[in-house]
């Protein structure tokens, strides 16, 4: 992707400043990051304890100085700061779990619920595991001129500190809400659910036995719990889409979520993204288009499966994705 010329300078100085902040002032990266967003949404250097030194205030008032959003479009800011996200994870281990969606991903899921709600004025969207808000910004910045009502969730603080930085710099209007997804929820019924969801077991086994889809013994996978929650959410006729683990129906969990699903709502499909964009076949990820039972919707007349093809192979990824787009009209319908 061509990076707006307008991006790379303020990204090299805004990078001097993290690296400023946390020489004097003792941080890790993030909290650096979160620091230097702090002063320049404000338009003050915050000091506190005699931290930042004078002379590092003098010095960051200097980058602060270089710095120009004013002439960069929101999507443009979203780069900006996915970008000095990047070069942490350089810096400091972030969990699989916990790292941003590509965008590449980010893309997708933003053609596939531009063509489902292609005929709504106004759309209310939550993003379940928030996490940084690359997703959901990617989603609000290319979904076309809609009234969009963005919200995310997310239990992981600084992460969601990062979501709330990107979304004020970019001027982008959400509600993020901190919380664990699986407790009862601060968010109305939405139309639309998306996930990049976090793979693994969930801790709190009282919690997950809440949960039709929480496992007879042992931890229950908090995938699993997220997708049941997410369709809780949903208004009648909602649908979500989940970034998923390829295998997600091939392991014993994968039959009571399966039952779970069509309990509710309808499988509607189960693509494997292209496996270039990961590293390993056991990091594969899938994208899963459910709908919530009620309103308009019914089940497809064959559940979408199926591989995309490598994005490299251009003409055939088109043809996958304009395959999709038939079959969502077709069969995804809302209200
Ligand atoms: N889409 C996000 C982005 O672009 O930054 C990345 C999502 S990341 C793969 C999964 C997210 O789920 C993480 O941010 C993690 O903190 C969050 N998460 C994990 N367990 C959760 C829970 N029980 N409730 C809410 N969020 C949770």
């Amino acid at each position: 992707m061509a990076l707006n010329p307008k991006v790379e300078p303020n990204l090299q100085v805004l990078g001097q400043t993290i690296a400023l902040l946390q020489e004097d002032m003792d941080l890790d990266y993030f909290d650096a990051l979160i620091e230097t967003g702090d002063n320049l949404l404000t338009g003050e250097i915050q000091v506190e304890d005699g931290h930042p030194k004078p002379a590092t205030v003098a010095k960051l008032q200097d980058l602060y100085d270089q710095v120009d959003l004013t002439t960069l479009a929101a999507d443009d800011v979203r780069l900006l700061v996915q970008l000095l996200i990047l070069k942490g994870y350089k810096q400091e281990a972030i969990q699989p779990n916990h790292q941003m969606t590509p965008d590449t991903i980010g893309l997708l899921l933003a053609n596939i619920l531009t063509v489902i709600f292609r005929n709504h004025h106004q759309l209310s969207l939550l993003d379940m595991g928030v996490g940084t808000g690359n997703l959901l910004f990617t989603l609000l910045n290319h979904l076309p001129d809609q009234d969009v009502t963005g919200m995310g969730v997310d239990n992981d603080d600084t992460l969601l500190t990062l979501a709330s930085l990107s979304s004020q710099l970019q001027q982008v209007k959400v509600e993020l809400f901190h919380q664990d997804g699986l407790d009862p929820l601060l968010v109305p019924a939405v139309d639309a659910v998306v996930s990049d969801l976090p793979v693994g077991y969930y801790p709190i086994d009282e919690k997950a036995e809440k949960f039709a889809t929480h496992n007879q013994e042992g931890h229950s996978f908090a995938h699993h719990l997220l997708i049941e929650q997410s369709l809780n959410t949903l208004k009648p006729g909602g649908v979500g889409v989940f970034i998923v683990p390829a295998g997600l129906f091939q392991t014993p969990a994968g039959l009571p979520l399966v039952k779970y699903i069509q309990q509710v709502g309808y499988l509607q499909a189960l693509l494997n993204l292209p496996q270039g964009l990961f590293g390993n076949t056991q990091a594969r990820k899938a994208i899963l288009v459910v709908q919530k039972q009620g309103g308009n919707a019914q089940q497809a007349s064959q559940v979408l499966l199926g591989d995309f093809p490598e994005i490299k192979n251009q003409d055939e990824f088109a043809k996958f994705v304009h395959e999709l787009e038939a079959f969502l009209v077709a069969n995804v319908v809302v209200k």
